[in-house]
């Protein structure tokens, strides 16, 4: 199956919205990061030389199987093939250089390899509503969540992004990030552990 485009939501967990300032909102912000942000995780990861600091998100990635538009939280449960764990790349100095313009976001997330995902875990591997992130960097835990503090959860998020686009089989769901967020800087060896069982490793060229 061809990768598709990547659906993201922000501020899905209250307490990643709190810790960048930002307003706990109660309708979803949804943004798309291109096919081409896609690289596979567990290759070093080259960062932009431009944008200041880039900040690492883990997140809960669902593949969608299907085309899905206008679903309801069943559909989009069914159209679920399998899950992943993956980073949205961010350029935080120029996301905020550009939320502060009122300008979009994509020169600061939607790059070329801004998107580092795992290989696909099965779908019934996993129990999205209850599964636990963690991010080590250097052996240090930065981010720990468990998606049961999701504001909106995978299958409601995925009814609700279908309202607006239609999702393709390949199209892939970024779920939010729990709090956390931090600096990768040159160097980094960086550790990622889904519901305590799947283990995947990377680094920072
Ligand atoms: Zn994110």
């Amino acid at each position: 199956m061809e990768p598709g485009k990547v659906v993201c939501v922000g501020r899905n967990y209250a307490e990643h919205a709190r810790e960048l300032g930002n307003p706990v909102i109660e309708r979803p912000l949804l943004f798309m990061k291109p096919n081409t942000a896609l690289v596979p995780l567990e290759e070093p990861l080259a960062l932009p030389q431009y944008g200041g600091i880039c900040h690492h998100e883990i997140e809960l990635a669902a593949l969608v199987g299907e085309k899905l538009s206008r679903a309801d939280s069943s559909a989009a449960a069914e159209a679920v093939i399998g899950y992943a764990v993956a980073l949205d790349l961010t350029l935080r100095d120029l996301q905020k250089e550009l939320q502060k313009k009122g300008h979009p976001w994509e020169l600061s997330k939607a790059f070329d390899g801004s998107c580092p995902i795992s290989p696909l875990v099965k779908k019934g591997e996993l129990d999205a509503g209850n599964a636990t992130l963690k991010l080590s960097v250097n052996d240090q835990v930065r981010q720990q969540g468990n998606t049961r503090s999701m504001l909106m959860g995978v299958f409601d998020l995925i009814s609700y992004i279908s309202q607006h686009f239609t999702l393709l089989p390949g199209d892939l769901i970024l779920t939010g990030t729990p709090a956390g967020v931090g600096a990768l800087n040159p160097g980094d060896k960086l550790f990622l552990e889904l519901d305590g069982r799947f283990h995947f490793s990377t680094s920072v060229l």
